[in-house]
């Protein structure tokens, strides 16, 4: 029996969280997805690693392949037995072309759903302080394309009509006939000075409005260069637009951030630069895992082997905690072996990771480096204890040198080891060359000398000039050092080595705010 069947799914707007939990999880479920330009890309990260994608456009000049095209390769992909996800901006019913593809489907019996979307007709205007109704202003809306089947006269609409029973039009696809709708509605009895916005990749940090009459809106649109993919709104809830504007406001709104820092370490920064209304980017550029180098794994086993012995272990990150469990539970070893030792966690975070495995770090030292752990172990070090440090491969040194001064008997492991990771680089160079990334965040050093090398490796022969005209934004005197010597000036810098503290300085910092991006 032939299990292929086909997912005709609404991607929504462009927020990737703005699409339904039935498209996620028909994109989880794929075996191959067919995806279109405004199908936000960052969604294809939730497919399975052996996902096939298929980009079938469509940029407004150029379109990759045909709909009758698409729609047959869906069919054929299906006939094979593939599980196959169409992915399409906003809801796919509306100017979608599902229909067309739904009906091929079902003149050859392959099973399909439609799994609607936030459809940008309604979502880009409510992003820019617009509801399309109001019980003020309007009863009714309608979704209407400014872009006619070529094969129909312009005119075939019925403007006449649309003028007079309609309170609220939203125009999809019209920008290059804005001057046509304009006169149209003129010309059917619609007030020149009624109110008109368009909104330009509604959702997504490119996000930008400009608002008018229909008298006057052409002539800003030509002013402002203002291209699609933009909807058109007109009627008198563009006026609430004053009063409701509220995406702007956020502290990050039209800021594309990208987030370097390893996807395991990275949710906390990505949920706060979304919940500011920036738009998050994830290229991780470090993955960690376990030591692989012979002598670092003996050198493990052998400390980890006489875990009872040690006065002190002390753990300076997140991570350090988390593989320092999983290389005992690799060996089968009982953390109840750990009985006889102080514990001690560098900061906050580390502690938290230490109390959801059932430890409570007996130290905490308020400062985050080295010098911190110290003040706060002072007291209670003594000459000849034994202590384990399991750290990264990349940890700094000043610690286990000072506990040496002491007298005390270090054992440094290296718990796990960061790797260079290269994840979606073509979108990555896309994004970079279209000038479409406005701030990269650099958590460690490893972050900029790794997004060098991962851009080297995708073949940019100069990352520094693809880097140009990019806010810089660092974590810590360490990163900005290791950033600064790459070349990059900084623009904001957190006061504390913290991801709180880093988003603050983005906020804060007034680093210059770009109106349009070169996004095309
Ligand atoms: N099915 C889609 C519409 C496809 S037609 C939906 O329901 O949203 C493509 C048009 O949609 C574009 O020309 C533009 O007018 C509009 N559009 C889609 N996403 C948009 C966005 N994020 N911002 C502004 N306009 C958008």
């Amino acid at each position: 029996m032939n299990k292929g069947r086909v997912f005709l799914v609404g991607a929504g707007p462009g927020d990737p969280k703005l699409i339904s939990v039935r498209g996620m999880e028909a994109i989880q479920r794929a075996d191959v997805i067919v995806y279109d330009r405004l199908a936000n890309p960052r969604l294809l990260k939730h497919r399975r690693p052996e996902a096939e994608l298929i980009f079938v456009g469509k940029l407004p000049d150029k379109h990759i392949l045909k709909q009758e095209e698409i729609s047959q390769l869906l069919l054929d992909l299906a006939l094979q037995g593939k599980v196959v996800t169409r992915l399409k901006g906003g809801d796919p019913s509306v100017f979608g072309r599902v229909g067309e593809e739904a009906e091929l489907l079902a003149e050859h019996g392959v099973t399909f759903d439609i799994i609607p979307g936030i459809t940008s007709s309604i979502a880009v205007p409510a992003y820019a302080g617009i509801p399309v109704t109001h019980r003020d202003f309007t009863s009714s809306v309608a979704i209407v394309t400014g872009h006619e089947y070529p094969n129909k006269t312009y005119s075939s609409l019925n403007w006449d009509h649309l003028a007079k029973a309609i309170g609220t039009m939203v125009f999809l696809m019209g920008v290059a006939n804005l001057e046509q709708i304009c006169r149209e509605l003129i010309r059917c009895g619609k007030p020149a000075d009624m109110p008109v916005a368009l909104v330009r990749w509604g959702t997504w940090a490119d996000q930008a409005t400009i608002t008018g009459t229909l008298g006057d809106i052409v002539e800003k649109v030509r002013a402002a260069d203002f291209k699609s993919p933009a909807v058109i709104i007109v009627g008198e809830v563009v006026k609430l637009r004053e009063k409701l504007a509220w995406v702007e406001k956020k502290p990050l709104f039209g800021r594309r951030i990208m987030v370097t820092r390893a996807r395991s370490q990275a949710s906390e920064l990505v949920d706060l630069i979304d919940d500011l209304g920036g738009e998050p980017v994830e290229f991780p550029v470090i993955r960690m895992q376990p030591p692989t180098k012979p002598e670092v794994v003996a050198a493990l086993d052998a400390a980890l082997a006489r875990l009872p012995e040690f006065d002190w272990v002390i753990l300076t990150s997140v991570n350090g905690v988390e593989y320092f469990f999983r290389s005992l539970r690799e060996r089968g070893i009982d953390i109840r072996k750990l009985g006889g030792a102080r514990i001690v966690a560098v900061g906050p975070k580390t502690a938290e990771a230490l109390a959801e495995r059932g430890i409570i770090a007996d130290v905490i030292p308020a400062k985050f480096q080295g010098e911190g752990i110290l003040e706060a172990l002072e007291a209670e070090l003594r000459a000849g204890q034994k202590a384990l440090l399991p750290t990264a491969d990349l940890a700094r040194d000043y610690l286990p040198k000072r506990l040496g001064e002491l007298g005390l008997s270090v054992t440094e492991v290296d718990i796990y080891e960061n790797v260079l990771s290269v994840d979606d680089g073509d979108e990555l160079l896309q994004l970079l060359t279209t000038q479409s990334i406005h701030i990269i965040t650099f958590t460690s050093s490893s972050t900029v000398t790794n997004l060098f090398e991962a851009l080297r490796q995708l073949g940019v022969e100069d990352p520094l000039s693809l880097l140009q005209g990019v806010e810089i934004a660092c974590i810590g005197p360490k990163t900005a050092e290791t950033a600064a010597k790459a070349g990059l000036p900084i623009t904001y810098m957190a006061e504390e080595a913290t991801v709180a503290s880093l988003v603050h300085s983005m906020i804060q910092g007034g680093g210059m705010h770009h109106e349009f991006s070169n996004r095309t």
